[in-house]
């Protein structure tokens, strides 16, 4: 399987990494998208990736960074010839958000479009939308993709019917993917990551930018630090860890948050950027 993790970012701008949360995973004749951050059909592209091959989008939560360029990815990918149908995952709340957007954000656009080629397919008939539960997701014969919740800020009042987050586990391929989405360590996301080849965690902090009460309760309740994501690796038997959504740092901040994770895991760690490809 081939990883590209086209943006790395986060809501916090950085020129080192421009582009948010948005993972392309290919294998055999199938291409994955994790989430659709900011700049993710620009990024599909300088990868060598067409948006119309992109067939399953899996969103892991609503925070914006996360889904900003939905809508244009679906967009673009009808404007430049998508004929075959999408199909988007998702926690509940996903299939209004996709209806939003193409039943109101676009409806105008969508409807110029079909008055002036009126060949063209509607896009509400190719775009297939499922809120998710947990378990397994999507079976088909050459892979499976399980869907857990995850912790990402419930744990200070928000259940997961106001605020659903999903980890994903993706087996094809004779590997492993376990992709975490936003989180804390959690049950769920303990199940998405057991004995994977390849665990793709967000590490927004290095344990030492955590010094105030705000980042204390953002790194114990909303998005694991340098100091969880190793345990976390180590705990669920990962073999190899790729760490995202990093807030902007310094290099030497960026060698520090590496340190960190090496003193919990021991397996082959890659700091993602946007862009970066990795082979499983
Ligand atoms: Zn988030």
């Amino acid at each position: 399987m081939k990883i590209t993790m086209l943006g790395t970012g986060t809501p916090i701008l950085d020129p080192q990494r421009p582009a948010t949360t948005a993972i392309l995973i290919e294998f055999g004749l199938k291409t994955f998208l994790f989430d659709a951050g900011r700049g993710v059909t620009a990024q599909l592209l300088k990868s060598g990736v067409h948006p119309t091959r992109i067939d399953t989008l899996f969103l892991t939560h609503h925070h914006y960074d996360h889904i900003c360029d939905l809508g244009e990815f679906l967009m673009t990918a009808w404007h430049n010839g998508r004929q075959q149908p999408i199909n988007i995952f998702g926690p509940p709340g996903t299939a209004n958000i996709v209806a939003a957007l193409l039943n109101h954000v676009y409806a105008r656009d969508i409807s110029f479009t079909l008055f002036t080629a009126p060949d063209t397919i509607d896009i509400r008939h190719l775009v297939r939308v499922v809120d998710l539960a947990p378990g397994l997701v999507a079976l088909q014969e050459q892979e499976r993709v399980y869907a857990q919740y995850i912790n990402h800020g419930n744990s200070l009042g928000l259940s997961e019917a106001e605020w659903p987050c999903l980890a994903y586990r993706l087996e094809a391929d004779n590997a492993v993917i376990g992709i975490g989405g936003d989180t804390v360590a959690c049950a769920g996301l303990t199940k998405m990551a057991k004995n994977a080849d390849v665990l793709i965690l967000s590490c927004y902090l290095a344990s030492k930018e955590v010094e105030s009460l705000g980042m204390e309760v953002l790194t114990e309740h909303v998005i694991a630090s340098s100091g969880d994501v190793g345990k976390i690796a180590t705990q669920a038997g990962a073999k190899k860890l790729i760490l995202t959504h990093f807030r902007p740092k310094s290099a030497d901040l960026m060698a520090a948050l590496v340190k960190d994770v090496q003193r919990d895991f021991s397996g082959t760690i890659h700091i993602a950027t946007d862009g970066m490809v990795i082979e499983v």
